[in-house]
């Protein structure tokens, strides 16, 4: 057997398995919730109604596409009411 000069292949999910998976912010969707996914394997993560980290399975992604979309609305309308009460 020669010298191995090659490192060995990187496979992102053994990382994790030995390092721990490492996950930033991918997404704000309210001021709670968030999603998150890992540099190094993409596994993805998210807040659910208990504050608890979660996977993110495609159920909770489409619940946090309607969270988004009515917190958006909530933060539209808030900020319509700012204007209004600003020019009174
Ligand atoms: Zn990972």
């Amino acid at each position: 057997m020669g010298k191995i000069t090659n490192k060995p292949a990187f496979i992102p999910s053994m990382y994790c398995n030995i390092f721990g998976h490492d996950y930033e912010v991918s997404k704000k969707v309210t001021y709670h919730v968030k999603e998150y996914t890992c540099k190094h394997c993409k596994k993805q993560l998210t807040t659910n109604s208990n504050g608890h980290l979660i996977e993110l399975t495609p159920k909770f992604k489409e619940i946090n596409a309607i969270l988004e979309r009515i917190h958006n609305s909530r933060a539209e309308r808030s900020k319509k009411k700012m204007i209004t009460s600003s020019i009174y």
